[in-house]
């Protein structure tokens, strides 16, 4: 079952604002780790500058300094950079400094071992841009700067036509070939796993004919509503009047129909607060930040508008509604709001009632 949805949604090509979704998620979720990965980089090549700087008797240059500068501070900038594609711009800028740094430091040594140093720098770099959260042409322009930058065929011993310079060539494009691989896969492998569960998330959360949040949803939200324990908070219990005689005397599509209506009534009308429908034709609002008089009218004003709407199959709701006082569970707000509800339907339907301290002993 699993692997026929998953082999399903895999065809399926991707929405260019799902791909726009996916990148800023996984820029949100890797930032840290991009964050660790500039630090280390820094890190790393302060240590070979060092190290080429004394032991390789080369003087620890003003240019240097220039350089940890520029990479300090494009790390401060990204400590502050909240859009996938403005990492895209920073990440280049980081490599094309770190592999000028690291082409100072690589001039430093003995002519014979540079090219052996140029292509370990290479590899680092590509293997890291590739794991990182960027777009494509971020990702293929950093790579050409790369190969640009630490060339090594440039300012080395090594030809293209001699032994050492083909093989040389050959480990470049086998490199490349294989980073450009890797990188192209992981990045549909992550997007095919973040559709995917977006997708099963949607269809767990959200209710298939309604369209609006199903009651795992409402529970969810009205559970970290109640510990936010924010003032002024009500549980509606909504349901429509007489509707199995709607679907006795006019079919059940005509009463899918209707539950549409209503679910958008209600979604028009409560905007700001959650709501659901909680399953059959009942439906529950969790109200927040409103007095008495505020949440009364909010429901008696769903009454009238499910009321007044002239549909070909007018039905009218009726609605239970209960205070959440601090320290009741959604339980009892449940109960509560169902025996409310109890109440409006048998003092007539069409109308909404409050919950008493009398209803709950039944008097
Ligand atoms: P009351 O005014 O007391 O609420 O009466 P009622 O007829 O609305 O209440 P009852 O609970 O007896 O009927 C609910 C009906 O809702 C029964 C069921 O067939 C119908 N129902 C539940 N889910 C769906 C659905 O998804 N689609 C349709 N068309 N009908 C549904
Ligand atoms: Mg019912
Ligand atoms: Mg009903």
């Amino acid at each position: 079952m699993y692997k026929t949805l998953e082999e399903h949604i895999r065809q399926q090509v991707a929405p260019a604002a799902l791909r726009a979704e996916f990148r800023q998620h996984e820029f949100e979720a890797m930032r840290r780790f991009c964050l660790l990965v500039f630090c280390i980089g820094i890190a790393i090549w302060l240590v070979f500058d060092l190290i080429v700087s004394y032991l390789g008797e080369q003087d620890f240059t003003w240019l240097s300094g220039v350089f940890i500068a520029l990479l300090c501070c494009i790390t401060v900038v990204l400590g502050f950079t909240r859009k996938s594609h403005h990492f895209d711009v920073l990440n280049l800028l980081f490599v094309a400094v770190l592999t000028l740094a690291m082409r100072l430091v690589i001039e430093g040594t003995p002519i014979a071992i540079r090219p052996l140093w140029l292509v370990l720098g290479v590899s680092t770099v590509l293997y890291t841009v590739s794991v990182l959260p960027v777009r494509r042409w971020s990702f293929f322009c950093a790579m050409a700067i790369t190969w640009l930058t630490l060339s090594p065929f440039y300012h080395t011993h090594v030809q293209v036509l001699e032994l050492e310079g083909a093989m040389l060539l050959s480990y470049a494009l086998f490199l490349s070939g294989l980073v450009i691989y890797s990188y192209l896969r992981l990045r549909q492998a992550k997007l095919h796993n973040f559709y995917l569960t977006k997708v099963l998330l949607e269809q767990a959360y959200v209710d298939a004919l309604t369209e609006i949040p199903n009651r795992r949803s409402f529970m969810a939200k009205a559970e970290r509503q109640l510990q936010r324990a924010t003032p002024g908070q009500y549980l509606a219990m909504i349901d429509i009047d007489n509707f199995k005689q709607v679907n006795d005397r006019f079919g059940h599509d005509i009463g899918d129909e209707v539950l549409k209506r209503v679910a958008a009534h209600i979604k028009a009308a409560m905007g700001p607060f959650e709501i659901a429908r909680l399953g059959g034709e009942e439906f529950a609002i969790f109200f927040h930040g409103l007095d008495q008089g505020g949440v009364e009218s909010q429901v008696a004003g769903l009454c009238q508008r499910v009321r007044e709407d002239i549909a070909r199959y007018p039905v009218t709701v009726s609605i239970g509604l209960a205070r959440v006082d601090s320290g009741d569970t959604l339980s009892v707000a449940l109960v509560r709001a169902d025996q409310a509800l109890y109440e409006a339907k048998h003092s007539g339907k069409d109308r909404f009632v409050l919950w008493t301290a009398r209803l709950a002993t039944g008097g």
